[in-house]
């Protein structure tokens, strides 16, 4: 690399970046920081960290001259004159001529208006793009950055130069100048040692960072933004690496025995036999209980893969073992029909089991946090009402989570906080890619149940438009002849919960006088009360109603084996994974199943890649993949509450081979090292224990 291409980099730090707020360094100052605080950036390592989302090649500055035809240049110019006007087609053009002192250029905008002010003549600037042809060489559309008399010209141009994601006020260009008087004046420290650096051929830190920002090329470029990556992705595997040691170490958990016979008798009074699957995470669940260690597992398997009996199995395992155990779930539907399946599971056992929701009424509720209390309750099924302030186990020994994800990382710990160190289960329906489990529950044991139960018939999907309605219907009606059920679902979006609700509630009226008039059509949304929602969900168990019309109260974990039918309306709205757990409330028996998505004649590309993906696979985990790479991670689960961390640098699908690797590291180091003491080890300690975990608000080790 040659030495002029190097920006100066001071080598003693007077104090880490990470403590310098980013308006004290020099050129800042408070009204620039405001704008700094726009692009997530509070403190000067923030902003080293802050990195180019691309690079412009400018070392090699080309003449006029010499543009050839389908080449990508850069050159440096003087504006000489521009014009706009419309085009014969009815857009905008505007044409800026430039001339450097071999010869000049045209510079091309269609329908950019704004691009218009800011050409002078006389300005300097610096094109680049690609050379096309028409009535001589031009560019359209072209990379242009103006150039101020006092600018560094080695920072600006005549070389490799970053561009930075940017803000009203604070254009890449000024970002650039105080990058290099950041870089100037601070210097991230090494964390890692040298052995792991040299193993995994990593650079340094102190020259990945100025490097990624001011690369001599772009294979220097790319080592020194994979370094940058692995932190990130390496930090946040060592956080949980050490977490998941760390119970697997302590010993405060009471052992269950699990000997008693309530699980025997569960099974052999069970209408049906589990899979291998199911008895395998069983066994892997009984034998966490034994130990003094909290279990903390969670387990993963397909919509309607017979997750709740596995759940079953464990709280009776407390409970034979003299505890109690609290289950929870992400809606009350969801608790309310655990509640029944778990009462008729266990009450012929002689298990007491009671429900907790929001808006019982207050002696209700008395009596169940008293049972809770007491003990007498031994199986308590509940919404996040399990959370609240007031409830009280005797001795809680283990905690379920159902449909995991759609609770915070938070509620996890707050349930755990109901016992002392309970055993803790979590389950999730939503197949999450492995890299999102990697990084959200990298701290759990996994458990998967990989096959369905014998005799279930593939779903059968269709994607029909609204003009097909009639048909749908007849084909409905055919179906309820045989005794089937079906659901009819509607999107529900927060904005417009009303208007959707007013759309379920007259779409339940249509059904009702117009379709099916010698049929019960039931109606079950979230702005019913407690008692209305029982009410539909019981008719519709038992079978009184052979349609429901829903919204997405359904979503999750509700289960009507006869019901072999879902009508999914406005299709196009729903979210993939939506999509794949809302068709998951069929096929739950034997019968053959079907899920029809209905949606307007013309939906949007982004709409029909989802449709097209569900109408394809019934594979979770495809789905689960295909949605990251639509979404990403951050929308993956509908919300940012769920603990993902925010990785700044990292791209968990494009990242994936370094994630691994990180992965790998971190839980080797945590093997060999567990209280990151070894001298070669101390300054990752500091890190973890440091700014790190204040910024991730990840714990940190004891
Ligand atoms: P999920 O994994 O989606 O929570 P559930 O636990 O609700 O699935 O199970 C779906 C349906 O399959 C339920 O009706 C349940 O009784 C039934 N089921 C569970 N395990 C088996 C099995 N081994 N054989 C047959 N049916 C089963
Ligand atoms: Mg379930």
């Amino acid at each position: 690399m040659s030495p002029a291409n190097q920006i100066p980099v001071k080598k003693q730090p007077f104090r880490p970046p990470d403590e310098v707020p980013i308006q004290y360094l020099k050129g800042v100052g408070p009204e620039r920081a405001k704008l700094f605080a726009r692009l997530g950036i509070t403190t000067v390592e923030d902003f080293l960290y802050h990195l180019p989302f691309r690079y412009i090649d400018r070392s090699r500055i080309k003449k006029i001259r010499d543009l050839k035809i389908g080449e990508t240049v850069t050159i440096m110019a003087k504006v000489v004159g521009s014009e706009g006007r419309p085009t014969r087609r009815g857009r905008s053009l505007f044409t800026v001529v430039v001339a450097d002192e071999t010869g000049a250029l045209r510079l091309k905008w269609f329908n950019q208006p704004y691009v218009e002010t800011r050409y002078k003549a006389g300005e300097q600037i610096v094109v680049s793009g690609e050379v096309k042809w028409y009535q001589g060489r031009e560019i359209i559309n072209p990379e242009v950055e103006f150039l101020a008399e006092e600018d560094q010209a080695l920072i600006h141009t005549g070389r490799i130069v970053p561009v930075y994601r940017a803000t009203a006020g604070l254009s890449s260009r000024v970002l650039r100048s105080l990058q290099v008087k950041a870089l100037e004046a601070y210097t991230v420290q090494e964390f890692l040692s040298e052995g792991l650096l040299s193993k995994l051929g990593l650079p340094g830190l102190p020259q990945a960072v100025p490097t990624v920002h001011f690369p001599p090329n772009e294979a220097e470029a790319k080592a020194s933004r994979r370094r940058l990556i692995f932190d990130e992705l390496f930090l946040l595997e060592l956080v949980l690496a050490l977490r998941k040691k760390r119970t697997q170490t302590i010993k405060t958990a009471v052992p269950l025995p699990c000997e008693g016979s309530l699980v025997r008798k569960l099974l052999s009074d069970l209408r049906f036999r589990l899979t291998p699957a199911q008895e395998r995470v069983a066994e892997e669940i009984r034998h966490d209980l034994r130990r003094e260690s909290p279990m903390n597992r969670l387990l993963q398997g397909d919509v309607g893969s017979g997750k709740t009996i596995v759940a079953a199995m464990a709280t009776l395992w407390a409970i034979e073992s003299g505890h109690q155990a609290a289950i929870m779930a992400p809606t009350e539907i969801l608790a309310t029909q655990h509640y029944f399946v778990f009462r008729d599971l266990m009450g012929p056992l002689g298990v007491r089991v009671d429900l907790l929701r929001g808006n019982m009424k207050r002696t209700e509720k008395k009596t169940a946090l008293d049972a809770i209390a007491s003990g007498e309750s031994q199986a308590v099924v509940g919404t996040h009402a399990l959370l609240e302030e007031g409830v009280e186990f005797k001795s809680l020994a283990l905690a379920v989570i159902d449909e995991q994800h759609r609770f915070g990382v938070l509620q996890r710990a707050a349930l755990r906080k109901k016992g002392r160190d309970p055993h803790v289960l979590v389950m999730t329906a939503t197949p999450i890619p492995r890299t999102l489990a990697i990084t959200l529950y990298g701290d759990l044991d996994l458990s998967v149940i990989d096959e369905m139960p014998t005799g279930r018939q593939p779903i059968t999907t269709r994607w029909a438009t609204d003009e097909k309605r009639p048909q749908v219907f007849d084909f409905l009606r055919r179906e309820i002849g045989k005794s089937r059920q079906v659901y009819v679902v509607y999107p529900l979006v927060e904005e417009s919960e009303k208007v959707d609700i007013k759309a379920a509630t007259e779409m339940q009226e249509r059904l009702q006088q117009d379709v099916f008039p010698d049929l019960k059509v039931g109606l079950l949304h979230g702005r019913m009360s407690v008692r209305e929602k029982d009410d539909a969900m019981r008719r519709f168990r038992q079978g009184e109603y052979p349609v429901l019309v829903a919204t997405t109260v359904i979503e999750v974990g509700v289960d009507v084996p006869n019901a072999t039918v879902i009508v999914i309306e406005h299709a196009e709205r729903f979210g993939l994974s939506q999509l794949h757990q809302l068709r998951g409330r069929v096929g739950r028996g034997n019968q053959d199943s079907f899920c029809i998505l209905l949606t307007p004649g013309g939906v949007s590309e982004e709409a029909r890649a989802r449709l097209q993906a569900v109408v394809g696979t019934t594979d979770g985990f495809k789905i689960a993949e295909q949605d990251l790479r639509l979404r990403g991670p951050g929308e993956f689960f509908g919300t940012r509450q769920h603990g993902i961390p925010e990785l700044r640098i990292a791209d968990l699908i494009t990242d994936t081979p370094l994630l691994y690797l990180a992965q790998r590291e971190a839980f080797a180091l945590v093997e060999e090292d567990p209280g990151l003491r070894l001298p070669e080890h101390v300054p990752l300690k500091a890190k973890i224990q440091g700014a790190y975990s204040r910024k991730w608000g990840l714990i940190a080790i004891g």
